[in-house]
């Protein structure tokens, strides 16, 4: 199926307010262009250098979310134009993209990534982890950042019970810092979980965006 049959049927299959990050890592502008021109703006990247080459040669109305482990070294780079990062994972890379983003004038949106995955390797923080940085009180300080939610991957696997009791614990833990640290603030409203393999169960337990690689393009 082409790229544009693969948007429409996914699409298809999620509610409306759900929002379809396209992930375009490692495709070429061609084939962004024609998810572009069947009307697809919003793309994921999780590369820095990647991601600068394609927002300078792309339509400028594409919104762009950071998806990957992000350094902090190279926030400066992206601060300017990205829509949303979705991998904060530490103070140090928080306080890095505030700092940043009141050099150029902008409030960036964030999302805190959670480990809820079994695998070893997957990047992200603790419950507790979160609640330190939260309690911080440098935190009330930052005025050019907006954390706008949460975000989390599922562990690679065909268990269907776990991924959906991942999905569910990291909605959870949503609901918690919701009530517990964000009642006031209308932005932290979403739940970015749900890939290609994974994202039905991920919007039965209430993603609001999923984000969506080989699905659309084919497989890397
Ligand atoms: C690559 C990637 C995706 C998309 O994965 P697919 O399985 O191709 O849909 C989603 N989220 C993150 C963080 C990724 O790195």
């Amino acid at each position: 199926m082409s790229t544009t049959e693969n948007l429409k049927y996914i699409q298809s299959q999620l509610p409306a307010q759900v929002k379809l990050v396209a992930v375009s890592k490692t495709k070429s502008n061609d084939q962004i262009m024609e998810a572009y021109q069947s009307g697809q703006r919003l793309f994921g990247e999780n590369k820095v250098q990647e991601l600068i080459g394609k927002w300078q040669e792309l339509p400028k109305d594409i919104e762009w979310h950071f998806i990957g482990h992000l350094q902090s070294n190279k926030v400066r780079q992206i601060v300017p134009f990205i829509s949303l990062i979705h991998g904060i994972d530490s103070f140090k890379l928080l306080s890095a993209i505030n700092k940043e983003a009141e050099k150029c004038d902008r409030i960036v949106k964030v999302l805190f990534e959670f480990h809820i995955a079994t695998e070893e390797s997957k990047f992200g923080l603790s419950l507790i982890e979160a609640e330190e940085i939260l309690s911080m009180p440098e935190m009330q300080a930052m005025k050019n950042v907006t954390i706008a939610g949460v975000m989390g991957m599922a562990t690679f696997t065909d268990n269907e019970t776990i991924i959906r009791s991942e999905f569910e614990r990291l909605a959870t833990i949503y609901m918690f810092l919701k009530e517990r640290y964000f009642s006031q603030s209308s932005q932290f409203c979403e739940i970015s979980m749900g890939m290609s393999d994974d994202f039905s169960f991920a919007v039965s337990a209430g993603s609001t965006i999923v984000r969506i690689g080989s699905k659309i393009f084919g497989i890397r």
